[in-house]
């Protein structure tokens, strides 16, 4: 039995409805032969060319990535530019590539989940609703008090090393039972925080919004990197084609997740303590 791109893009469009994906995105397949066969699929956060070039090593027809590989009007894709490159490698090549990016923040599960799984959080619900059972960000209680320095002890254990680290803005030792958490760059729902909320713990925070929220709450906010928050993500979304499309489901496919740092920041000096 053969499993196409088409049912595969049809398991993930059940998973992250392209309908709840923002306005201004640009989600679906970027390219890739609706009717060709897929047997192994690699989920990264970016499509860049050194994961076309991992998707290749593993022997990977179809690439799932979280961030677009187009965001606006294009002109060209001559393969003189990085992302005409990565269209030519990917066409060249028989790889298809499917971006599920805001439809999979708003899903659940979906970004924000894999966040508040890996912060302990239980129950939760959406930041800023928008609609049943999905909507931006996550907020939840921790089974058990803990503090804003534990807390980053334990996404530092849970996230992807990265050369950017975690941050941490307010009291450390401060009592933790309430968490938000947004996949990504957050700092807009900063505003929307239930008043309720010890910490938030998005990517992404700017100088002047997290420093108003500190002096307006005196809540703390723990800043991890973008690539590595939303990298959480991968398992979560390859375990749901497993279940759909793979052996456990309708299809053949096998999945993996790719284990390359794509994340801008490749260096960090200065104080690290
Ligand atoms: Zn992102």
């Amino acid at each position: 039995m053969t499993t196409t791109v088409e049912q595969v893009v049809s398991a993930l469009e059940q998973r992250y409805l392209p309908e709840l994906a923002s306005d201004w995105d640009a989600v679906g397949l970027v390219c890739g032969d609706p009717s060709a066969s897929v047997q192994h699929v690699l989920f990264s956060v970016d499509p860049v060319l050194s994961v076309v070039d991992e998707a290749l090593a593993v022997g990977a027809d179809m690439i799932v990535t979280h961030h677009p590989l187009f965001l606006h009007g294009v002109h060209s894709v001559a393969p003189t530019t990085p992302r005409g490159r990565v269209v030519h490698t990917l066409i060249s090549h028989g790889i298809a590539l499917y971006c599920a990016h805001t439809n999979a923040d708003h899903a659940r599960p979906g970004v924000s989940d894999a966040l508040a799984e890996a912060c302990g959080l239980g129950a939760t619900t959406a930041i800023d609703p928008a609609g049943e059972q999905v909507g931006t960000g996550r907020v939840g209680d921790l089974p058990e008090a803990t503090t804003v320095r534990e807390l980053g002890d334990r996404l530092a254990s849970v996230l992807p090393a990265t050369e950017h680290g975690i941050r941490i803005a307010g009291d450390l030792d401060a009592p933790v039972r309430r968490v938000a958490v947004c996949g990504g760059a957050g700092d807009s729902l900063l505003e929307s925080l239930d008043p309720a909320v010890d910490v938030y713990v998005t990517g992404d925070l700017r100088h002047h919004r997290a420093q108003d929220y500190l002096l307006a709450t005196g809540k703390a906010l723990i800043d991890v990197p973008h690539w590595a928050a939303e990298w959480l993500w991968l398992p979560q979304a390859a375990a749901s084609l497993d279940e759909d499309m793979g052996d456990g489901g309708a299809g053949t496919v096998t999945t993996s997740v790719s284990t390359i740092d794509t994340s801008p920041w490749s260096a960090h000096i200065g104080r690290t303590s």
